[in-house]
Parts: C-alpha cells; structure tokens; sequence
C-alpha cells in the first residue's frame, strides 16, 4: 500500500510541477501582450484583447486545477502508509471523502483565484494592474522588495532557486558558495538544517518580479533626479 501511495503521490507531483511552469509561462508571455509590448506591432488590438482575456482564464484555470491537486495529495497523504486501510474498505468511496475534506480546508484559507499571488502578476505584466493604485503601495512594496533580495548577498536575487524544502529563495552562485561552508539554510531562524543541491530548483516568478522591481528601481530614479533638475531649474528663474 505504501508503494501506491508513494506512486500516486510522485505522479502527482509531475502534475503539479507541470501547472506551476505553464503558470510562469503565462506571465512571461503577459508582458508581451500589455500594451506597448513585442506584440502590439504584430497583432491588432482586438486580437490583443482576446489573448489577454484568454490568458487570464488560463491562469484562473491553473489556480482551479492547482487546489484541486493539492487536495488530492493531501487527502492520499492523509491515508499515512496505509496500514489503517484493508481490502474490504472502499477505497475510491474513502478517497473521494477525504478529497472532499481537503479541498474545503483548502477553500477556506486560500484567496479568490483573482487574489492568488501568480494572477496578479499576470495581470501587472498585461499592464492591467498598476500596483501603486493601493493605498498600502508603500508598505507592501517594502515587503515585496525585500522578499526580493537575496539572504545572502542582500542584493536582488540573480537566477532565484527556491528551497522545496523549506520554501526560502536565494541568488543560484550565493547558495552554491555557501553550501561549500554549511548545510544550514542561511535564512535567518530557519529549521532546515541539510540544504542540498537536490532541494534547489528555479525560481523563474521570483526572476519575473526582479525583473519587474529593477526596472521599477530605474524609473523612480529617473523621476528622482529629474525633480532635482527641475528644482535648480526653479531656483536659477527666481535670481
Ligand atoms: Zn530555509
């Protein structure tokens, strides 16, 4: 029972890995259909709009299909090794109810698809959703931004690699070097103690939102230093 239920689980995982790279597909492509992007000069504007739209659904679709999955793992996790299981039991009757259970957990903490952190962001790459709208803009970019830097070289992330194991994101080149020292996670207050290369994969929504946080980093700059021109500009008239 225990190879089943291991089996299912792998299987499972496959799917789940497969949502999660169409999800950051989606948005990489969405920067490309927001106005001004690569293909505006290809493509009318009404074939643009239809893509967009189309690409949204997808992405609520994902969030959809995603929780559905999770629930399903969760409930085959919830069998244990499936020593409490006989073969009098009605296993499909058994399976449905706990997927059933699971996914109402799942409905009750996790937000509307439209909040899920991936749909935003595809809607911030189609140009729909301007992040500064919101009155806690400051308080929340303070928080992006930082969840955006590297624990250890405390610069932006560079090909950001996300621990499976404990969910924490770092530069590839930082973490590589300080595997070469320590098997602990170098975020501060973190349990995982036995980092390993295995534990590493790509992180390409963190790389998205780099990007997205650089260019926005640049702009303000320029408005900055704009300003300060403008303000000499003010102060030379009035000689
Ligand atoms: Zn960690």
């Amino acid at each position: 029972m225990e190879n089943v239920i291991n089996g299912l689980l792998r299987r499972e995982k496959e799917h789940q890995d497969g949502i999660e790279a169409c999800k950051t597909q989606s948005v990489a492509l969405a920067s490309r259909l927001a106005p001004g992007g690569q293909f505006e000069t290809l493509l009318d504007p009404m074939t643009m709009q239809q893509f967009r739209e189309s690409l949204k659904e997808i992405a609520r679709d994902n969030v959809e299909k995603e929780r559905q999955l999770q629930a399903y793992m969760d409930a085959v996790k919830s069998f244990g090794d499936g020593s409490n299981i006989s073969e009098k039991d009605d296993i499909p009757a058994m399976l449905h109810k706990a997927v059933r259970n699971e996914r109402a957990k799942i409905d009750k903490k996790a937000a509307l698809p439209e909040e899920e952190e991936t749909y935003k962001e595809l809607c911030i790459q189609l140009g729909e959703k301007q992040t500064d709208e919101d009155d806690d803009f400051e308080m929340v970019n303070v928080d992006e931004i930082s969840s955006l830097k590297c624990p250890i070289t405390r610069t932006f992330m560079e090909d950001p690699v996300r621990n499976k194991k404990c969910g924490h994101v770092y530069s590839e080149a930082a973490i590589m070097i300080n595997l070469r020292h320590t098997k602990e996670c170098p975020v501060a207050g973190c349990s995982n103690r036995s980092v390993s290369v295995s534990q590493l994969e790509h992180d390409e929504l963190t790389a998205i939102k780099v990007r997205r946080a650089k260019k926005r980093e640049k702009l303000e700059q320029q408005t900055q230093s704009q300003n300060a021109v403008d303000l000499e500009d003010d102060d030379e008239d009035e000689l």
